[in-house]
C-alpha cells in the first residue's frame, strides 16, 4: 500500500467518485519547499514563517525575507503558497521581542494581537511576501484571529502596500486569509467570511481552546483529540459560512493527517488538507479510499456523538 501510495503521489487526490481535494504542505523551512513538490504536494497550505524570525537575531530584513520566500516561491513554481503570517509569543517566544510577563501565554499577545503590537515589523514582511511572488499566486494568512477586527487592521495594511508597490514589482494575485483557531473566529465564521479570501483551520490550536487542555501538557494532551465533537462542529460552522460566501477551507493542524479523520473533514466539505511533507502520499491515497456520500455520511455520524472516544469508535464501525 505505501509503495502505491508513493507511485501515486504526483496525481491529483479524488475521493473514488471524483470530488477533487488539495493535498499541500505544513514547512517550517523555505528550504524544503522542493522536498515537498518531489513527494507530491500541490502548494504550500502552512509556511510556518516564525521559524525564519527565530533563526536570526533580530528581525530580517526586507532582502533577507524576500530571498527567503522566493526560495520557496521558485521550488512550488506557481503552485499556491500560503505564507502565515508571524505567529510568536505563547510556546514560541522570539529572544529579540520581549513580551512582559504573562500568567497563561497562550491566552497573551500571541500571533496576530503580538504582530500588530509592531505594525512596523508585519508591513515589512507583507511587502516582502508581495514583491518575492511577483508573477506568482501568493496567499497570506493571519494567525489567532479572534474578529474581524483583526483582520480589517491587517487589509488595510496590505491595501496600503499594494498602492504603494508598483504592480510589476509585486504580485497581483494575493488572497488574505485567516487561520480559525481560536473558538470565537469559527462561531463568528459568518462575518469573517465577508472579507477574508479563505480560511484555514488550525486544529491543534482549535482544540486546544474550545477544549480548555494545554496542546502540550504531559498528562491532558492526549484528551486534546481534534475529533472531539465540538471540534467538529466548530468545522462545520466554519465551511458552512465559508461556502456560503464563496470562500475555500483548508485544514493545516494535525488533524488533517489523521487517517479517521480524512474522511469526516472531507464530508464536513474542507476543501484542501495541509499535511507535513512526508505525509502528502499517505493523505492522497486515503482520500482515494472513500465517497463523498460516505464521508457526509462519516462526518453526519461523528457530529451526533459525545465525546471524541465515541466518535472514534463509531468511525470504526464503518
Ligand atoms: C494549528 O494551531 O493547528 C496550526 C496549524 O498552527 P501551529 O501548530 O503552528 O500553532
Ligand atoms: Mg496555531
Amino acid at each position: 500500500r505505501e509503495r502505491e501510495a508513493w507511485e501515486a503521489r504526483f496525481e491529483p487526490a479524488r475521493t473514488r467518485d471524483g470530488h477533487r481535494v488539495e493535498v499541500a504542505a505544513n514547512l517550517g523551512n523555505t528550504a524544503h519547499a522542493a522536498d515537498a513538490v518531489s513527494r507530491g504536494a500541490e502548494g504550500v497550505g502552512l509556511l510556518r514563517t516564525e521559524f525564519l524570525f527565530m533563526a536570526h537575531a533580530e528581525a530580517p530584513d526586507l532582502d533577507t525575507q524576500m530571498a527567503e520566500y522566493r526560495e520557496a516561491l521558485d521550488a512550488l513554481d506557481g503552485r499556491p503558497l500560503v505564507a502565515r503570517t508571524l505567529d510568536v509569543g505563547g510556546d514560541k517566544p522570539l529572544p529579540y521581542w520581549p513580551v512582559p510577563q504573562e500568567d497563561n501565554p497562550f491566552l497573551g499577545l500571541r500571533g496576530i494581537r503580538l504582530a500588530l503590537t509592531r505594525p512596523g515589523v508585519l508591513a515589512t514582511q507583507l511587502e516582502a511576501l508581495l514583491r518575492a511572488a511577483v508573477g506568482r499566486p501568493l496567499r497570506i494568512m493571519l494567525p489567532m484571529v479572534k474578529d474581524v477586527a483583526e483582520l480589517r487592521t491587517a487589509r488595510a495594511m496590505l491595501d496600503r502596500l499594494l498602492a504603494e508597490v508598483p504592480e510589476h514589482e509585486r504580485t497581483t494575485d494575493v488572497q488574505l486569509g485567516v487561520m480559525i483557531e481560536v473558538p470565537s473566529s469559527a462561531l463568528l465564521a459568518s462575518s469573517l467570511a465577508v472579507e477574508a479570501d479563505f480560511f484555514s483551520v488550525g486544529t491543534n490550536d482549535l482544540t486546544q481552546y474550545a477544549l480548555a487542555i494545554d496542546r502540550g501538557h504531559p498528562e491532558l494532551s492526549a484528551q486534546a483529540d481534534g475529533l472531539h465533537p465540538s471540534v467538529l462542529k466548530l468545522i462545520e460552522m466554519t465551511v458552512e459560512a465559508a461556502h456560503a460566501q464563496g470562500k475555500w477551507v483548508g485544514v493545516c493542524g494535525e488533524l488533517a493527517s489523521d487517517a479517521a479523520a480524512v474522511p469526516v473533514l472531507v464530508g464536513l466539505g474542507v476543501d484542501e488538507l495541509s499535511v507535513s511533507a512526508r505525509q502528502v502520499p499517505m493523505v492522497k491515497a486515503r482520500l482515494r479510499e472513500f465517497d463523498l456520500a460516505d464521508a457526509r455520511d462519516q462526518a453526519r455520524r461523528a457530529l451526533t456523538r459525545a465525546t471524541a472516544d465515541e466518535v472514534r469508535d463509531a468511525l470504526e464501525e464503518t
